[in-house]
């Protein structure tokens, strides 16, 4: 049985955070990290741009090659964790051996929702979660001799990101929404309506407020189409399964682990057991807008998360300060920032709205304080705006600068923009750039 001080399943943003953190503060502690998949760490929002032709898969790789030598980190890639003894600090592989650590770090993120319908199992049905998905994918365009029918069955992040890449490798792509609009868990009904127009403009078909019954396959196990609630079949040779995500457990059921949605956490990223830890998508963090613990499945948190992680695995007492669902991404040539609540859950809410030239804003303020934004179309000053609403700040006096057009940290009260100058070099302003401009930053703090 091998023993290492530092085991972190995962090796994507919160695995990595984690272990930069832990090497900040132990440079010598044992650190191995063990996933399934068998790459080094890439960005998982980039699989779409692989998938459109624009990345390689070194191009996506945010960490240097010699990463984990030079930092003294063992990795078990291609390995899958089966079973973990928590009390017994102990975990089973796949491959039959077995690793016992001190501090474990469970960052093994989202998987996707596989309906339970008839016809998921045939060739030409995909998911789109990670690397292999984007090749697999890749693969059956390739060998597809003619013009390719897609039907992605989701309206949400993940379908919009495979539509954006299917249309750029030439398929005719149906969105199959159940809600009666896309992206309407990051979009209000208006920055719904205006990415709706622009995949209509695309040539993407849109049908909502219905559901796939069946996915219809040939006796070859062939896909042949899809059978919708309302009987209609809409032949394609192709089909998206993209629901949603959930926590990846696979691993700790039976664990003892305490498991809500995700796994729960405390503010230093502990898990219920003793030397475990989680992080990222699998983890209920803590959510600053809604000031408890939620999932909140973004790049930049999971980052956090894990070094807050990390740090308090090395035995340096860190909190994490929150974080909340903040997307910011260009979808169909339209650049959207959403963060917080993207409508009003009820009464007492206030809103300041503005829209003009195409472009739309909307921040939701509840007792003074911001609690959610939309902007469509023009996000350039929408960190600021999200700043402000990380900070708590009291916006009740200016409000309605935030949403006009020539927004800037001048418009702020004198006594806030300074103090805001130093925060818009924080790494909250520097995650958003990173997801509107992957390829440049992403993923350093
Ligand atoms: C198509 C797509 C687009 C996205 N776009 C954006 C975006 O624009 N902006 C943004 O902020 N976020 C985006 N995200 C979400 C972002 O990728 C995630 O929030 C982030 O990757 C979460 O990191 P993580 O470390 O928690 O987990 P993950 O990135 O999910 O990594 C977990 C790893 O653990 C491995 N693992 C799990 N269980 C085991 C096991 N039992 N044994 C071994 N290995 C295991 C998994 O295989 C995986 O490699 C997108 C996601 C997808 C799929």
């Amino acid at each position: 049985m091998e023993k290492t001080k530092y085991i972190i399943i995962g090796n994507s943003a919160g695995g990595i955070g984690a272990a930069e953190a832990i090497r900040e503060v132990d440079g010598a502690g044992t650190i191995t990290i063990i996933s399934d998949e068998a790459y080094p760490a890439y960005s998982r929002p980039l699989i779409s741009e692989y998938l459109a032709g624009r990345y390689t898969l070194e191009k996506m790789l945010y960490r240097p090659a010699g990463f984990y030598e030079q930092n003294g980190i063992r990795t078990l890639l291609g390995e899958k964790v089966t079973k973990l003894d928590a009390a017994g600090h102990t975990l089973t592989l796949e491959s039959g051996g077995t690793v016992t650590w001190e501090k474990l770090l469970l960052a093994t993120g989202g998987t996707p929702i596989v309906p339970r319908m008839d016809g998921v199992d045939l060739q030409g049905v995909f998911t789109f979660n990670k690397l292999d998905d984007a090749m697999a994918i890749d693969e059956f365009l390739d060998r597809s001799k003619r013009r390719v029918r897609a039907v992605v069955i989701g309206g949400g992040l993940i379908g919009a990101s495979v539509t954006e890449a299917l249309v750029k490798r030439d398929v005719a792509v149906t969105i199959v929404e159940m809600k009666d609009r896309v992206l309407n868990t990051i979009l209000d009904e208006e920055a719904s309506a205006l990415e709706a127009e622009a995949l209509a403009g695309i040539g993407v078909t849109i049908i909502t407020g219905h559901t796939a019954e069946e996915i219809n396959g040939y006796a070859s196990g062939e896909v042949r189409g899809v059978s919708l609630d309302n009987g209609r079949l809409l032949p394609c040779e192709m089909v998206i399964l993209a629901i949603g995500v959930q926590p990846r457990l696979d691993a700790v059921h039976d664990s003892g682990i305490e498991i809500n949605r995700g796994i729960v956490v405390d503010r230093s990223m502990a898990a219920s057991v003793p030397d475990i830890y989680a992080c990222g998508d699998v983890a209920e963090a803590y959510d600053f807008v809604y000031g408890e613990n939620r999932l909140t499945p973004i790049w930049p948190n999971a980052y956090n998360e894990g070094r807050v992680a990390g740090r308090n695995m090395a035995g340096v007492p860190t909190e994490y300060e929150g974080g909340t669902a903040m997307n910011a991404v260009k979808y169909f040539g339209v650049n959207i920032l959403s963060a917080g609540m993207v409508t009003p859950p009820g009464d007492g809410y206030d809103t300041v709205t503005r829209r003009y030239n195409g472009i739309y804003k909307n921040v939701i303020i509840k007792d003074g304080l911001i609690v959610g934004m939309v902007f469509a179309g023009d996000i350039e000053k929408a960190g600021i705006v999200y700043n402000l609403m990380k900070d708590g700040v009291d916006v009740n006096s200016f409000k309605d600068v935030l949403v006009a057009d020539d927004f800037s940290l001048a418009s702020l009260p004198e006594d806030i923009w300074r103090t805001k100058l130093a925060l818009l070099t924080s790494e909250v302003a520097s995650g958003i750039r990173a997801i509107e401009e992957p390829e440049e930053a992403v993923f350093d703090e």
